[in-house]
């Protein structure tokens, strides 16, 4: 590969793949989505993926997480649908199982924290997920001594580690990562047939074949706790809009980036801007774009 086989992912990408609706229709149509994680810590960071997923245009989605984040969180997602799991010691299981079967795909890791048990949960669901699947955040943490676990699954594996997590999985310092990030993206794609967007200032989405394209929207508003968290939520529903897996997740880069981009030329600076304007923005995105 070389480097001009770097897409550019701009609005003549989005527009060119982004799919229409019909007026016939329903909420099945635009997929039904399922997160997995949430903890007493973060109850914040998993209420925000749901919400951010239902504003990009899934038609449901269920938000797997213990009893008290659920409690703490369900007045503010009132379109969200819950499967209660049991925790030890405060942490996620997997003691009870999940019910997948309904699901078109899945986003774990979420603010789910780095206990042991916890780990337990992700690789089962790694395993277990016969539909597409979004690892981020602490769910990354889960798998990194044992990245065998993404390999040989049929349905796309997506991983959306910023520099950290991407070093922390190729064990390399993220100095040495951003040296070269097209080239160290790329072939942990390849080599573990896996999606990678590798996220930062400049977002860059690897496929399993190597196609690569680097997002062109985004501020350094962005550079602040749960933003990532918004984007799971935003390429979770993106790829269950009929899109390619790549071009979904492109085009959910590119939208998270628009709505930041637009929220600071308006009424926000990069100082201010929250995570929460992001979702907020989501709409004014789409209308700009649509
Ligand atoms: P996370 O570190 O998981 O919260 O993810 C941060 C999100 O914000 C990613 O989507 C990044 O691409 C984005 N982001 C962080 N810093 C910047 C920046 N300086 N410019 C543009 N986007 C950024
Ligand atoms: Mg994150």
């Amino acid at each position: 590969f070389k480097a001009s086989d770097r897409e550019v992912w701009d609005e003549v990408q989005f527009l060119k793949t982004m799919p229409s609706r019909q007026l016939n229709d329903h909420k099945g149509d635009h997929g039904r989505g399922l997160v997995i994680g949430g903890s007493s810590e973060m109850p914040g960071a998993f209420a925000m993926t749901l919400q951010a997923a239902l504003r990009t245009g899934a038609g449901l989605i269920t938000g797997a997480t213990s009893e008290k984040v659920r409690s703490a969180i369900a007045g503010q997602n009132l379109e969200a649908t819950y499967q209660i799991l049991p925790e030890v010691n405060g942490a996620l299981t997997n003691k009870k199982s999940i019910d997948l079967d309904a699901y078109d795909a899945v986003a774990i890791g979420i603010g789910m924290g780095r206990d042991p048990e916890t780990e337990l949960l992700v690789k089962t669901i790694l395993h277990q997920a016969e539909c597409p699947i979004i690892i981020d955040g602490d769910g990354l943490f889960h798998i990194k001594d044992d990245l065998s676990a993404l390999q040989g699954k049929q349905e796309p594996v997506i991983i959306t580690p910023h520099p950290g997590e991407m070093a922390m999985l190729m064990g390399l310092s993220v100095k040495e990562l951003m040296h070269k990030p097209f080239y160290y993206s790329r072939n942990f794609a390849m080599e573990h047939g896996v999606y990678v967007i590798l996220k930062g200032t400049h977002t860059i989405i690897s496929s399993p074949e190597g196609r690569q394209a680097v997002n062109t929207t985004g501020n350094p508003g962005l550079a602040k706790g749960g933003s990532g968290d918004v984007l799971t939520g935003m390429v979770l529903a993106m790829i269950m809009q009929g899109q390619s897996i790549f071009e979904g997740l492109c085009n959910g880069c590119y939208l998270h980036g628009k709505s930041a981009d637009l929220a600071v030329s308006t009424n926000h600076t990069v100082h201010d801007l929250l995570a929460t304007d992001v979702i907020t923005g989501i709409p004014k995105a789409f209308k700009s774009l649509l």
